[in-house]
């Protein structure tokens, strides 16, 4: 087994990725990682080293290390020397037998949580506490792995659709969405807000030439609900485009967008899917649309009172979520909402308490909203006075409209919603690296 150093070709100055090890088999080899588990056996030990990419199984042998066993402990950060040494017994067809380690850092005590499992078995508290930690488990890492890839396909495919990504601020003057959800703060001598979405500003861009816009943002909601599917900080991946016949437009815009996102992940994220245990179903389209009247007469005939114009809530929601999963279907739209749920931007289905805004539901759970939004100025005016909006919060929105704007829609999709319906997790601060509710603010 022990190997002459002189015999072989030393590549000491290169440092190597985990994958390219094995076109060096025979060589001696640095690499560096973070300990991840050390597995005493009889008369040797594995050492997992967890490196930027993947996990790399070690051998430390007495006979062949020039260092003692002793020297390791979990999670430090070291640098190993190796030989990468031929083994068909081993899945990746080498085995890395550790010659020489540096230590550059260790860790001052053993960590508060057992990371070095299949998961971290916890509590989601804790796993949330001692996020620096738990991130280091390969399954609570790859969410984010697979986040990453979401937003990635998102950008991805409007961009090849001629949308142009923009950034919004998010401290404004005037909210879009309800003034019960802003978070006030103080901009030097007068009052600001976090924005709750980009509407008014990506809406603004329609007149401009920029006719078709995203953006994948923070957008802040200033909600005291405790639920799994709230939080007051997320991710939203915003899209507006002008010239639209009707909203319908944008449903089958944002139809192609998740059918791109699903069918490429279970490509792109099939590795980090399989640390999950998960599968991807891409549904068949076109995904249904219903109304929200079809809806609440599904929610009555179940047995939840609601009347007309009530939200369908977070109970109708999963009502029409497990009717639709009767049928084998996991997305599909719910358009027509009474125009009073709506905010005022949102255009009114002419003679009818209705609106041309949908909602795009994802197992029994709202994951996106949209629809055609008001172009006219005098029409949105009156909205904004019947809402109880003075039109004079709002010019900077107003003067948009004022000189000419094409008619348009958009939506708004929460992507840390998209991901919990996706992977089926228990809870949105699950998808969150670091979830911001009501009562956490920190990590
Ligand atoms: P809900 O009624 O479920 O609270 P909403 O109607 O307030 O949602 P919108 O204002 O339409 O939501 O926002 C568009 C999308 O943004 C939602 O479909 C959802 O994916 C996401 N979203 C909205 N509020 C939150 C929140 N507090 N936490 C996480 N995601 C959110």
């Amino acid at each position: 087994m022990k190997t002459e150093m002189n015999t072989v070709k030393v590549r000491k100055t290169e440092e190597l990725e985990a994958e390219q090890l094995g076109a060096h088999i025979g060589e001696i080899v640095r690499l560096h990682g973070s300990i991840y588990k050390i597995r005493k056996m009889s008369s040797f030990a594995f050492v997992l080293l967890r490196t930027k990419r993947q996990m790399v199984q070690c051998v430390y042998e007495p006979a062949y290390a020039r260092f003692a066993l002793e020297e390791l402990k979990e999670e430090a950060c070291v640098r190993f020397t190796a030989e990468v040494i031929r083994e068909e017994r081993s899945r990746s067809g080498y085995d890395l037998h550790l010659l020489d380690v540096e230590i550059l850092s260790e860790p001052e005590e053993v960590p508060p949580v057992v990371i070095n499992q299949k998961r971290v078995n916890t509590s989601i508290e804790n796993l949330l506490d001692y996020r620096p930690i738990t991130l280091r488990n390969e399954k609570e890492r790859a969410v984010f792995q697979i986040q990453a890839r979401i937003c990635q396909a998102f950008r991805e495919f409007l961009d090849g659709q001629h949308f142009t990504e923009i950034h919004t601020p998010k401290l404004v003057a005037a909210g879009a969405e309800g003034g019960a959800e802003l978070f006030k703060v103080q901009y030097f001598d007068r009052p600001a807000y976090l924005a709750q979405s980009p509407q008014l500003y990506k809406q603004i861009l329609m007149s401009t030439g920029l006719d078709r816009v995203y953006e994948i943002g923070p957008a802040f909601r200033a909600e005291q609900s405790n639920t799994n599917r709230h939080v007051t900080e997320f991710i939203s991946f915003d899209g507006e485009m002008s010239w639209i016949q009707s909203q319908n437009d944008v449903m089958a815009m944002i139809e192609e967008i998740v059918d791109h996102v699903l069918r490429g992940l279970k490509e792109r994220g099939a590795k980090q899917l399989e640390v999950l245990g998960k599968e991807i179903n891409v549904p068949a389209r076109p995904y249904p649309i219903l109304t929200y009247s079809e809806c609440l007469k599904m929610v009555n005939d179940a047995g939840l009172k609601l009347n007309e114009g009530d939200d369908l809530g977070t109970e109708g929601e999963k009502i029409v979520g497990d009717v639709m999963g009767q049928k084998g279907i996991d997305l599909y739209f719910i358009a027509e909402y009474p125009e009073e749920a709506k905010p005022f931007y949102i255009m009114e289905k002419d003679g009818t308490p209705y609106s041309y805004s949908f909602d795009l539901d994802y197992r029994g759970q709202e994951v996106s909203s949209g629809g055609q939004r008001e172009h006219r100025y005098d029409v949105l005016v009156k909205r904004m006075e019947k809402k109880g909006l003075d039109p004079e919060d709002f010019e900077f929105y107003l003067e948009a409209f004022r000189y000419g704007m094409p008619p348009h829609g958009g939506w708004g999709i929460g992507i840390e919603r998209f991901l919990v319906k996706m992977l089926d997790l228990p809870n949105i601060r699950e998808a969150i690296l670091f979830p911001r509710d009501p009562s956490r603010l920190e990590p």
